[in-house]
């Protein structure tokens, strides 16, 4: 893919970006934020793994934006698909069949584990979730759900509820039948474990009490990131997982992966849940599916539940179900993963280039605590101290350390995706290997800005 300089960015371009900011402060209300006093950033171009501002100036997007962007931006297969369908069909009320979603429905469900070959198409992830958990309860006749601290489900209310970090709380009206356990997190372990093989057994044991208390005649789904993304990209150990699933088997729970940030390549598989040969019942997806050119997420749905719904009314929908621009992007951004091996390319530059770099980082950067990741998901923990774990921002705030790193991250040209301690190297799965180089040395540089604040 061809770069364009700066040269390019032209005095149109340039006006079209200062007059959105003047716009954006007058008119538009903007997520997670208070909303005086932003300075949102002048975006004007984007290809690949670049992104351009008004003044011409280049980054490196190693945030994928919200983690979205799998195959890059403005893949010319893609944006092809969506000019191609939007002049054969532009919409369509979703009772009809139409030839994108069938398409993307048949590429999903080959890609999902066997016997999960049905596609509930949403607009997003939280209403995945939500119809996920509606799936689970009418299917089971129960209504509680468990579901794990230190997650992201998504910003609508039950989606909220079942969250499991501080963005949760200014919302959360006794979170409506939902139950929270203790992750498996090797790195701050709940359970005072030593070893990971401790951590697993011991999280294990606490979601079986969990279970055994709050009654699993009770509990309808059990939701969980199959690897935790906003929440810390922490990637559970070997046995986890499948100790989750052998459980909810066990106490005939459903289990929901919600795969909306980890799915579609962005662990190197398909699915994180190929990481380690699982099948759970319910997975939600979103992002990656067509790396977020049009809105789209989906559930894709088991043998069994889709039994429940096949003589009985499933009391749900959307006017957007499965539309006609976003499946089709859906089809082009899979087809595009497939044909260009993104996927390998992903659990490569993982393997042999991101982790190792970021690891090198942490022999030299006290102010890093743990670096831990997969494929093109990956983070790095900061702490003003090892030993007592400090982290850099409290959990659920920020702090001048943190605004010091990514600043300079943003001022030498990285965009990266940053929560509380945590700087997130998420880039597009077809990031050139210099490009990422480039994106790692940038980092390296600004985090000794971290390490000023080690104590
Ligand atoms: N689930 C997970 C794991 C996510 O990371 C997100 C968003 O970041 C969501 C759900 C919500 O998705 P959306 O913002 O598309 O509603």
């Amino acid at each position: 893919m061809t770069v364009t300089n700066s040269a390019q960015i032209t005095d149109a371009l340039k006006a079209e970006g200062e007059r959105a900011y003047d716009l954006d402060r007058k008119h538009v209300f903007h997520s997670w934020s208070a909303q005086g006093g932003l300075d949102p950033f002048k975006v004007v171009k984007t290809e690949g793994s670049f992104v351009w501002d008004s003044d011409g100036k280049r980054y490196i997007d190693f945030s994928s934006q919200m983690v979205n962007t799998n195959i890059g931006h403005q893949h010319p297969k893609v944006v092809e698909a969506i000019q191609e369908q939007a002049g054969k069909i532009a919409t369509i009320a979703p009772a009809h069949a139409s030839a994108p979603r069938s398409e993307a429905a048949r590429l999903i469900a080959e890609r999902a584990p066997q016997g999960m070959d049905y596609v509930f198409f949403t607009n997003g992830g939280a209403d995945a979730n939500e119809h996920a958990i509606r799936m689970a309860r009418l299917h089971t006749g129960k209504s509680k759900v468990l579901s794990a601290y230190r997650s992201y489900h998504g910003g609508t209310d039950l989606a909220m509820n079942v969250t499991g970090d501080p963005r949760r709380l200014p919302i959360d009206q006794a979170s409506a039948g939902t139950v929270h356990f203790m992750p498996c997190y090797p790195y701050r372990s709940y359970f005072n474990a030593e070893t990971e093989e401790e951590e697993v057994q011991r999280a294990l044991e606490h979601l079986e009490q969990t279970i055994i208390l709050e009654g699993p005649n009770t509990i309808a789904a059990l939701i969980l990131e199959t690897v935790p993304g906003t929440a810390g990209i922490y990637v559970p150990p070997e046995g986890y997982m499948a100790g989750v699933r052998e459980l909810t088997e066990k106490y005939g729970i459903i289990f929901i992966a919600d795969e909306v940030m980890a799915g579609f390549g962005r662990t190197g598989t398909w699915f994180a849940v190929d990481l380690w040969d699982i099948t759970p019942d319910l997975i939600t997806f979103a992002k990656g599916v067509n790396s977020g050119y049009v809105p789209l997420g989906g559930v894709v749905i088991n043998e069994a539940i889709y039994d429940t719904f096949r003589d009985r009314v499933y009391p749900g929908g959307l006017t957007y179900s499965g539309h006609p621009l976003a499946t089709a992007a859906a089809v082009g951004a899979i087809e595009a993963m497939t044909n260009e091996q993104m996927l390998d390319n992903a659990t490569r530059l993982g393997n042999d280039l991101i982790g190792p770099e970021l690891r090198r980082m942490k022999e030299q950067h006290p102010a890093i605590g743990d670096v831990r990741g997969v494929g093109c998901f990956w983070a790095v923990e900061l702490v003003s101290n090892r030993d007592t774990k400090e982290p850099l921002a409290p959990y659920g705030g920020s702090s001048t350390a943190m605004g010091e790193v990514i600043g300079k991250c943003k001022e030498l040209g990285l965009l990266v995706f940053a929560n509380f301690n945590r700087i997130h190297v998420v880039p597009p799965l077809n990031t050139a290997d210099d490009v990422v180089r480039e994106g790692l040395a940038v980092l390296d540089e600004a985090l000794a800005l971290a390490d000023k604040h080690y104590q």
